[in-house]
């Protein structure tokens, strides 16, 4: 589905010379949701905002069903961290989910409007349509941004620490909706986090990068039942070892340690069923 290859990106300009992502190559199969974690300031954003063709990489490619992404494709949505600055203030909720549905000429009214209200009732807020997005709550808010991806009908949606700034409550049930959407959807979801837990969580396989500049660290398969749960799924012994697996690289990326496996374990890796 989407084929991340030799992906590199500097950032270069007013004298100064970051190389944020060194090299990414990883695979993402259709219907598989895939969690990337990483330290702060590792390369996640620029990673996502290549793959959503947002942002141009200084070298690699990204591809979207065989074909090289070169700008943002239908095919794809995108979920943002800063759900304040997503959507417009003086829109009302239904209207900012409706907007990117007018770039796609071949919905009439009649289909958006069945669009954003399907949209809206998936993520809980068929009463919210008519309010403005400063009238709600931040959790409240960041579901409007994702019922706006799902009325967009993505095959692939892309998430980048969509859930960071809310309390963890509030985060808890978001998780739950992510995985209840893509169990019925079946769209392919990369997720971006840089929390540990969550990405154990909530993907079928998890991505650990390195610190800047990124490369793949280790692709860990969760084989955890499909049916989680914040409860019972967070004290099962699979999901302790599997968190610390994940721990143990992040600090030994965070000290710059060589990683112990070989290439050919991170690189190849087919999706588990589902
Ligand atoms: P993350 O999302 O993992 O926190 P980012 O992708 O935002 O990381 O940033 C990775 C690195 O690239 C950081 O060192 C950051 O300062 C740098 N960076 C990000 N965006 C830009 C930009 N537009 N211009 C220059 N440097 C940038
Ligand atoms: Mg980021």
């Amino acid at each position: 589905m989407l084929d991340v290859r030799g992906l590199r990106k500097v950032y270069e300009g007013s004298g100064r010379r970051v190389e944020a992502v060194r090299d990414l190559t990883f695979t993402v199969g259709p219907g598989e949701l895939v969690c990337l974690v990483g330290p702060s300031g590792c390369g996640k954003t620029t990673l996502l905002k290549c793959v959503a063709g947002l942002l141009a990489p200084t070298g690699g490619e990204v591809l979207l069903e065989g074909r090289r992404v070169d700008g943002p494709p239908p095919a794809m949505a995108f979920v943002f961290q800063e759900y304040g600055r997503s959507l417009f203030p003086w829109m009302r909720v239904g209207e900012n989910v409706e907007l990117p549905l007018r770039q796609k000429k071949d919905l009439d009214r009649a289909r958006r409007r069945a669009l954003v209200r399907d949209a809206l009732e998936s993520v809980g807020l068929s009463d919210a349509a008519g309010a403005y997005p400063w009238q709600l709550s931040g959790g409240m808010q960041q579901r409007v941004a994702i019922a706006r991806a799902l009325a967009y009908e993505p095959r692939v949606l892309l998430m980048d620490e969509p859930f960071a700034a809310v309390d963890a409550q509030t985060r808890a049930d978001l998780e739950d909706l992510v995985r209840g959407l893509w169990r019925e959807r079946g769209i392919t979801i990369l997720f971006v986090t840089h929390d540990i837990d969550e990405a154990v969580y909530l993907g079928e396989r998890v991505i650990v990068l390195s610190a800047s500049p990124t490369v793949v660290r280790e692709q860990l398969t969760v084989d955890l039942p499909a049916g989680r749960d914040q409860l019972r799924t967070r004290v099962d012994p699979r999901f302790a070892a599997l968190r610390t697996r994940v721990y143990e690289q992040i600090q030994a990326a965070k000290r710059g340690d060589v990683p112990e496996v070989p290439d050919a374990l991170t690189k190849s890796s087919t999706p588990p069923p589902r």
